[in-house]
């Protein structure tokens, strides 16, 4: 019985992660919950899965929520109350699926608490991927991906001589705005970013789908979980989401992952490795696939691509500037205060003033996230 702490309980990873642990009662246990904001549904949560403890990280709706429970069920608030949940000795394994930087130090405090994580966000890693490589090594704990490109490159890499390989080909489905063209992406509005093509997702990422920031940000995190340099990671587009990634060996043969595109697929993988259990979602149906196609990226068109190949060379903080950046840019543009088009602007705008730190530490990273998150609310307010 593998007990878990879903962290981020209430977003499209987490409820998809619940999906799975239900199918298989003895084999997973949900010990620990952990959500922001939604108290609703976190509530219907507890009722069914009846963890011992909970963390809401929003301290008012901690107190709500408190309210509304009897005493069986524990309820933390805030970051602090997160780091408790991690210190817990009855859980193995976390799911993180927080969104965005907020997963950092939630990453940083599971990985040493030795525990097992299961991790879909990609944030922490794209801000502090060296740091958190080598914790997850002092800690002797391993860190198994959930977004998809990574469970299938990892799947791809088992049982392989890292060393003999020769290129990874990360796929894309390309997003919403795939062979769109410059007067049309100057229109886009938020409705338009918020619909992607192949899967359902939380808002940020479903925008950094749209700007492709979200394959930029995979590129680092290749690096990072397989330690591949960024030369050998090459962008695929491949709309039809079925293969999820493929790695190229130094004799030429390519192994590829394919699936139907569920993310709840690469999620039981995760929590279920090394072992492979039955799956109750769909089979892949060849006869219904017509053909599975293939292009180049366009990169004059989505130049977050270039941005984050750009910070994956220089290394350091810029990734983690990076990051701050986009993060900003898509909250203003959600907020109808930055043009879809001007994201990539703005966050060259911030790589362009950053000088990168060199084998940052903890407080470097935080700093230089602070830092980037100000410079592009000045270029934003400047812009307007
Ligand atoms: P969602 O926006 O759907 O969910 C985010 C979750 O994080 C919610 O549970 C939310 O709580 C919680 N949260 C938000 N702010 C905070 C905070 N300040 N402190 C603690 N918790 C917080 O995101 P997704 O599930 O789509 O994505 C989660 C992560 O997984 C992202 O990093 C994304 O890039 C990655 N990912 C997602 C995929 C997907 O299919 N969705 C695929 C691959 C990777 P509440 O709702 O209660 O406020
Ligand atoms: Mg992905």
């Amino acid at each position: 019985m593998k007990r878990i702490a879903i962290l981020g309980s209430t977003g499209s990873i987490g409820q998809n992660a619940l999906e799975v642990i239900k199918n298989f009662p003895d084999k997973f246990r949900v010990v620990a919950l952990g959500a922001h904001s939604n108290i609703e549904l976190l509530y219907q949560q507890i009722k069914t899965f009846n963890p011992e403890k909970v963390c809401v990280t929003d301290k008012q709706k901690a107190l709500s929520l408190k309210r509304r429970l009897n005493a069986q069920t524990k309820i933390l608030g805030g970051l602090e109350g997160i780091e408790e949940l991690c210190k817990e000795k009855n859980i193995d394994t976390v799911v993180l699926a927080i969104c965005g930087s907020m997963a950092l130090m939630p990453l940083i405090k599971a990985i040493e608490n030795k525990k097992e994580v299961c991790l879909a966000n990609k944030e922490a890693l794209v801000m502090a991927g060296p740091l958190i490589r080598q914790k997850a090594r002092d800690n002797k704990t391993r860190i198994i991906p959930i977004d998809s490109e990574q469970s299938a490159i990892w799947q791809c890499l088992v049982g392989q001589d890292s060393n003999k390989v020769k290129n990874i080909y990360l796929t894309a489905s390309g997003g919403p705005f795939l062979g769109w063209n410059k007067k049309q992406l100057k229109g886009i509005v938020i409705r338009q970013a918020l619909k992607h093509p192949r899967w359902k997702m939380g808002k940020k990422i479903t925008v950094d789908s749209a700007t492709m920031m979200n394959k930029g940000f995979e590129i680092l995190e290749t690096m990072y979980l397989f330690n591949i340099v960024a030369d050998k990671i090459k962008i695929v587009i491949h709309p039809e989401s079925i293969i999820h990634s493929m790695v190229e060996f130094v004799d030429g043969i390519i192994m590829a992952q394919l699936s139907v595109t569920d993310m709840r697929i690469p999620i039981q993988y995760a929590l279920s490795f090394p072992e492979r259990l039955n799956t109750a979602f769909s089979f892949l149906d060849f006869s219904k696939l017509k053909f599975l196609s293939f292009t180049k990226p366009d990169f004059k068109r989505f130049p977050c691509l270039d941005l984050a190949y750009r910070a994956a060379y220089t290394g350091g903080t810029a990734p983690c500037v990076l990051n701050a950046a986009n993060e900003v840019s898509v909250v203003e543009f959600l907020k109808k205060r930055l043009k879809f088009i001007s994201i990539p602007k703005v966050i060259e705008g911030v790589m362009d003033r950053h000088n990168a730190v060199k084998n940052p530490n903890l407080e470097d990273i935080l700093d230089a996230h602070l830092w980037a998150r100000i410079q592009t609310q000045r270029i934003i307010e400047k812009l307007n």
